[in-house]
């Protein structure tokens, strides 16, 4: 990958297309695929990603918010967008926009069907959230009826897809739960689909649901993390390619005698002579406080440089004693040679959260495939 200089995402797009390859491969070929690609494409590229998703045919794209479809559109993309979690103030937007919502409760279902009527909208694509034990969005079984009735002979939309969400899909412990909400989500929409008189696709599992759950892919299947090279599972990881690398150079170095601290309420102190980093990328960047003090590390030359002290707004120091480094010198904080879901776990979080973390302040670089 090419030299940097300066903190510096680096974007993959041949990991990405690897892993979407990887994904369908685990599908059948009929099964349709929608790339997730909400909070900045889990903090990369969200434009580079769709594009790129796009050009692989994906057949559907989703966002969690208006404005992130609505960044999309801007950027030219063509294909169907899922918004995930609109409220009543994106409606306008979101037909303006061409956004299919996901409604998930009486209240939204009624006002986006009043929005439609008032912008005379004629079958409007929009998708049904059923709730089938996540309790966070969604119909439940006993709302079945009522969205039927708002449904029925409603000219203005028409429903695109049903769909669920997994508790617990990576955790095999929980399969009795994860196989009771599919049973619930089958239940669900086969009885709504007969009420409407017509049959909406439908989706139910995102990347570890894939993984563990490929009988219960329906019509299309939903994927993050698996796109950006985590499998959730120390299995499957090897068979997939981190995405996004970040990556920053030795600012300075210092050499400290026993006994010195370092950082902000000097929070490190040396038990020997010690050789230190300074790296140009702080808990503005993304590199949260729960990082330092020896939580997570670097690699520089290949070795391991733990974060010595708190995590700065704008700098990390890190333990580079005993490895040959001037400054200058590049640093891999997470990418292709140490998982992000490596560094993660020293501060007991998951790849998902230090991933969407990469603030908007990190320069990105797109590599293509
Ligand atoms: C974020 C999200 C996904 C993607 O999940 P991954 O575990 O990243 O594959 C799928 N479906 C819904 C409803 C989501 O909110």
């Amino acid at each position: 990958m090419n030299k940097i200089g300066e903190t510096t995402l680096q974007i993959d797009l041949g990991a990405l297309e690897h892993n979407y390859r990887y994904l369908r491969s685990k599908i059948a070929p009929t099964t349709k695929f929608l790339a997730v690609v909400k909070a900045f494409a889990y903090g990369s590229d969200m434009v580079a990603i769709a594009q790129k998703m796009e050009k692989l045919g994906a057949d559907y794209l989703a966002v969690a918010y208006a404005k992130e479809g609505a960044l999309l559109r801007d950027a030219g993309i063509k294909t169907p967008i899922l918004v995930l979690h609109p409220l009543p103030a994106n409606f306008d937007e979101i037909i303006d926009r061409c956004l299919e919502p996901s409604l998930y409760s009486r209240k939204i279902l009624v006002e986006f069907l009043e929005v439609a009527k008032a912008k005379n909208q004629k079958a409007y694509p929009i998708h049904i959230k059923f709730n089938t034990g996540l309790n966070r969005l969604g119909f439940n079984e006993a709302d079945v009826d009522f969205v039927a009735e708002q449904l029925k002979d409603n000219q203005e939309i028409k429903v695109a897809s049903l769909f669920s969400h997994l508790a617990a899909s990576e955790d095999l412990d929980e399969k009795p739960f994860s196989l009771g909400q599919i049973e619930s989500f089958k239940k669900n929409s086969t009885t709504l689909s007969q009420k409407l008189g017509y049959a909406p696709i439908r989706h139910m599992l995102n990347t570890s649901g894939i993984l563990n759950y490929p009988e219960a892919q329906f019509e299309m299947v939903r994927s993050g993390i698996g796109l950006y090279g985590y499998g959730n599972d120390s299995t499957i990881d090897p068979q997939l390619k981190p995405v996004a690398s970040l990556k920053t150079i030795i600012s300075q170095i210092h050499h400290i005698d026993a006994n010195e601290t370092v950082g902000y309420n000097r929070a490190f102190t040396s038990d020997s002579p010690r050789k230190t980093a300074t790296l140009p990328l702080g808990h503005a960047d993304g590199i949260g406080r729960q990082y330092g003090n020896g939580k997570a590390s670097v690699l520089i030359h290949g070795k391991k440089a733990p974060i010595i002290g708190n995590v700065c707004m704008d700098m990390i120091m890190v333990d580079v004693s005993g490895i040959d480094c001037q400054e200058g010198d590049e640093a891999l904080v997470f990418g292709q040679d140490k998982s992000a879901e490596n560094f993660a776990a020293g501060a007991k979080t998951i790849s998902y959260e230090i991933l969407t973390a990469i603030s908007q302040r990190v320069k990105r670089e797109i590599i293509e495939g």
